[in-house]
């Protein structure tokens, strides 16, 4: 503001005067997603609040967007005018404050971060070795590099390293994140221009501590794009700078890359993310519900999960679709409608994979009690019998984990899901009867 009064021509005993007691009180993000920053004037001031407020919140307001980048309404309140914490619906500490201007010049989404990433056997190995480097930048792995297919959470993790450690390690650290598409772009527009601009850019992208460069792949066979940023790439791992890169394929698998650069990516850590498979699918889409404070019918859920397989950007286009649609229409999210609303996105040619929920609900219905029965603890005969059956069907039909179905079946352990299935499988040699009711329930499953 000292710096800002001079370019606003404001004099110093106006300064003194009316901003120097401004305390900064409460940053809040009203439900319209507008930031109102409250200060306090200090008492002997509480005679001038309203000049204070017509004079000067403007030119706060101004000042501070110019700094932070973020626009807010100023108010300015007495010490007994404070607003009561619980008339704030959302408080803002002062260090996210400052991050959130910092996280828009680095380019980084708030929603990426290490705590709402979930691990799987799919991404743990890139999981760790991100955190690694987050933990100890330019020190350890350098370049870390992130490959695997589309929607798999690439993008997710190098934004969390980069929040880490402006959160955790160095809120001043230089962090920035680009696509290979705009380096390239900001490389050709910087040779377009005649104002020496080429050396802008070499300043630009050699002077951070922390560089991450998303897909990679785009830039590999453009010659002058891949030569500047070798030298990049050279000057920053040369300073110990960490380097992040992520791409659609491992670095041998780019046939026209040149060797030294080859060599030069191969010389950190690559790491790959693989699909996930079903559990961790079931996690994301849990996380996201705890995320977005959302609930859905978990056979709609469990049908999402099984069917929605390779990438995660659209397991959660498919979960957000259904969130929609119960909001929209005030109609119950059901497994039916599910399948109907999905079927453009769930290829129809490929049978409805069978989940456990789907499962309990046919057995359920065949024996002629209540989905709430087959799941609760009850252990009358009439509703242990069925749920034996289910526990059986689930293992043979499904690659769900048993603690899943035992879970799902009344909180129950994994062995006592192995006991059902045995007991089922037991049964079946001596009981032709039970054998054709597995049949009938197997075709109720599967009409196809
Ligand atoms: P990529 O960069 O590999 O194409 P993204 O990082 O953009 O994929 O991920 C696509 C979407 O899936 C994002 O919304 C991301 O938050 C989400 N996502 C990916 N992996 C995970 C995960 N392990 N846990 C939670 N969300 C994930
Ligand atoms: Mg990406």
């Amino acid at each position: 503001i000292k710096f800002l009064k001079e370019e606003h021509e404001l004099t110093n005993v106006s300064y003194n005067t009316w901003i120097v007691p401004l305390k900064p009180y409460s940053l809040i993000k009203n439900d319209d997603g507008n930031y109102v920053l409250h200060l306090v004037a200090r008492e002997e001031k509480t005679p001038f609040i309203n000049f204070v407020q017509g004079k000067y919140s403007l030119f706060l307001s101004v000042a501070v967007e110019e700094i932070t980048g973020i626009k807010c309404e100023i108010i300015i309140d007495t010490e007994e005018s404070i607003p009561k914490p619980h008339e704030h619906n959302k408080l803002i500490n002062s260090k996210a404050y400052i991050n959130s201007s910092k996280l828009a010049t680095a380019n980084l989404n708030e929603k990426y971060k290490f705590n709402t990433f979930v691990v799987g056997k799919n991404n743990n190995i890139a999981h760790a070795a991100s955190l690694a480097v987050a933990e100890s930048p330019g020190e350890i792995y350098n370049p870390l590099f992130i490959y695997g297919g589309v929607g798999l959470g690439k993008t997710h993790l190098m934004h969390s390293v980069a929040h880490f450690i402006l959160e955790e390690k160095n809120s001043d650290a230089r962090v920035l994140y680009v696509t290979s598409e705009t380096f390239t772009n900001e490389l050709i527009e910087s040779i377009r221009n005649v104002n020496n601009s080429t050396a802008d850019f070499r300043n630009k992208y050699r002077n951070i501590d922390v560089l991450l460069i998303d897909d990679i792949q785009f830039i590999i066979g453009k010659e002058s794009t891949q030569e500047e940023f070798f030298h990049t790439f050279n000057a920053l791992t040369g300073a110990k700078k960490q380097v992040i890169i992520s791409s659609d394929r491992p670095p041998k698998d780019f046939v026209t890359l040149e060797e030294r650069l080859k060599s030069r990516f191969e010389s950190g850590l690559s790491v790959d993310i693989q699909p996930p498979d079903y559990e961790t699918r079931m996690a994301i889409l849990h996380k996201k519900e705890e995320l977005e404070n959302i609930s859905i019918d978990d056979a709609v859920v469990q049908y999402i999960a099984a069917n929605v397989k390779s990438n995660i950007r659209e397991l959660e286009g498919a979960l957000n679709r259904m969130v929609a649609m119960g909001r929209l229409g005030k109609i119950d999210v059901t497994l039916e409608l599910a399948q109907e609303t999905l079927k453009d996105i769930i290829n129809p040619n490929v049978p409805v994979l069978i989940t456990p929920e789907h499962i309990a609900k046919v057995v359920a219905e065949h024996y002629h009690i209540s989905l709430e029965d087959i799941k609760s603890k009850k252990k009358t005969y009439d509703i242990a019998y069925p749920r034996q059956i289910a526990m059986y069907l689930c293992r043979k039909m499904t690659s769900v984990q048993l603690k899943s179905i035992g879970q799902m079946l009344g909180g129950r352990d994994h062995s006592t899901v192995i006991h059902g299935y045995e007991k089922i499988k037991n049964d079946l040699k001596y009981n032709p009867d039970l054998s054709a009711t597995i049949n009938i329930i197997t075709k109720k499953l599967n009409p196809q």
